[in-house]
Parts: structure tokens; C-alpha cells; sequence
């Protein structure tokens, strides 16, 4: 790999599957000494007999006081990867209440708190860092049955925004990568309908779904020092749906 990341410290945020997990891969492959965060232990086990250098922490992000215990204890980092989201379609007028504070507990929630943490002790320590948190397409375009989705990846841009401002002064940077549609257990779920992801596919310039490699590897630019003089900014990883 043309990135190296010896002797940096990463966290890995829902690195059990899909996108975290190919980021917690290339990570420790480039060097890093990883920390894969996620909630299914099954996924962790198979993920450190993968790649044996990757160190573990099982907890749900939605509660508050573990990940204030966990990720306290398993720091500092260098480098943050908020990935972990869940994505609840439903139609407006059926929002539920369950879904919609599950979705801001892990999508949003978590994204600052675990933020908050790291950042704290990368500040203690004076070295610079690099936050990458995993957006979406969804936060700057509506899309059906998408209400609760759309609104928490729009304010985690916002937020993103915010502590670029705040963290900059620390020499942390803070950015996001905003993809389409990825054929991760995620994307299964919700694109597999041949009719919805061909309406999908048409207004995307480029024609296809992103590849999860296309995300990995721009979140491992956004963390290393090739973008140091990139923060507060969104990386569209949509083959140019944005534009169409
Ligand atoms: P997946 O659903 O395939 O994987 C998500 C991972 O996050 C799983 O390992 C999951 O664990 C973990 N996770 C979810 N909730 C929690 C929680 N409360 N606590 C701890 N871990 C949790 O998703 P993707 O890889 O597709 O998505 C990764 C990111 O990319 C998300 O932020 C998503 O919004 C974004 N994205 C995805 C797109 C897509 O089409 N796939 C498009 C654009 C953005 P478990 O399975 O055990 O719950």
C-alpha cells in the first residue's frame, strides 16, 4: 500500500461487518494497531482470526455509559473512524418512536460522544489526529422512506463541520465520506429491489453502486497526512449523484 500508518493508534467504529470491518482490515495491513468497535461478538472473533493484530471492544453504542467506560479505557488514538450507523426505512407517516431514537442513539449520539472521548485524549496528549465519520449521499438529497436516515447523516455533516472548527486549533481534522448505495448487508436490505436500485443506478452518472474499496480508500486518504490540509470537508464517494 502507498499509505502507511506505523505506529498510529486507529478506532473503528461497527467494524464488525461491511465497510467498518474492510477499513479495520486495510488499517492494520497499512500499520495501524487497530481497534475494531462493534456489537456482535461473532463478528469480532472471526474478524481478529483475520487479521490477528486487531484488538476488539463488543459494546452497542447506544448506551451511553458503556462506550463512556470502554472507549475511555481502550485509548488514546490518532485516528477515529465513526462508521457504525443502522438504517430503519420507513415511510414518513410511520416513523416510529423506537427507530427514530435508535437511529439518533448510534448514528448521531455516538458519533460525538466516542468523538468527545478521543478527541479529550488526543488533546491530553499534543499529538495532531484525523476523524473520518462515515456519512452518506442521503445527507444532502432527499430520498423516500428515508426521513429519519437523511436527517441524522445531515446532522452528522453538520456536526462534522462544528468540530472541524473546534478541533482545528488541536490540530485534529475532521471530515466525512458521503457514499451511495454499497452492496454491504446495509445496501442488501434496502437496494435489493431490482426496480428501486435501477431508478437509483439512473440518476447516477457513473452508472454503478460504489464498490466498499472506493470507501475504504478514501477514508484511509481523509485519515492520513496525504489530506493535511483538508478538514470540515464531505468526500462524495456517489459517482456523481450530487450532480445529476
Ligand atoms: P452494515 O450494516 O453492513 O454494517 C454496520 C456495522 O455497524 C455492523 O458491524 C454493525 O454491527 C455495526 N453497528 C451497528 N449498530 C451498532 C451499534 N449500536 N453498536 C455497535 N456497532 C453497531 O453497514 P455498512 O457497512 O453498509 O455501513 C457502514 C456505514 O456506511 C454506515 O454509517 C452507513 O450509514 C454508511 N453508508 C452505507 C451505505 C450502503 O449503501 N451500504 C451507503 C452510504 C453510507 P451489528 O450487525 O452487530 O449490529
Amino acid at each position: 500500500t502507498v499509505l502507511s500508518f506505523r505506529g498510529r493508534r486507529a478506532l473503528v467504529t461497527g467494524a464488525g461487518k461491511g465497510i467498518g470491518r474492510a477499513v479495520a482490515v486495510a488499517l492494520s495491513r497499512a500499520g495501524a494497531r487497530v481497534t475494531a468497535l462493534s456489537r456482535t461478538a461473532a463478528d469480532l472473533e472471526s474478524l481478529t482470526r483475520e487479521c490477528p493484530g486487531i484488538e476488539t471492544l463488543c459494546l452497542d453504542l447506544a448506551d451511553w455509559e458503556a462506550v463512556e467506560a470502554a472507549v475511555g479505557a481502550a485509548g488514546p488514538f490518532e485516528l477515529l473512524v465513526n462508521n457504525a450507523a443502522v438504517a430503519e426505512l420507513q415511510p414518513f407517516l410511520q416513523v416510529t418512536r423506537s427507530a427514530l431514537q435508535r437511529s439518533l442513539d448510534v448514528n448521531f449520539g455516538a458519533v460525538l460522544h466516542v468523538s468527545q472521548i478521543v478527541a479529550r485524549q488526543m488533546i491530553a496528549q499534543g499529538v495532531p489526529g484525523a476523524i473520518v465519520n462515515v456519512s452518506s449521499q442521503a445527507s444532502k438529497r432527499a430520498l423516500r422512506d428515508h426521513a429519519v436516515y437523511c436527517s441524522t447523516k445531515s446532522a452528522l455533516d453538520m456536526l462534522s463541520q462544528v468540530m472541524a472548527m473546534e478541533l482545528g486549533p488541536h490540530k485534529i481534522r475532521v471530515n466525512t465520506v458521503n457514499p451511495t448505495v454499497v452492496m454491504t448487508d446495509m445496501g442488501r436490505i434496502n437496494w435489493s429491489d431490482p426496480q428501486k436500485s435501477a431508478a437509483m443506478l439512473d440518476r447516477i452518472p457513473l452508472g454503478k453502486f460504489a464498490e466498499v474499496d472506493d470507501v475504504v480508500n478514501s477514508i484511509l486518504f481523509l485519515l492520513s497526512d496525504k489530506s493535511a490540509m483538508t478538514t470540515g470537508s464531505s468526500l462524495m464517494i456517489d459517482g456523481g449523484f450530487l450532480v445529476s
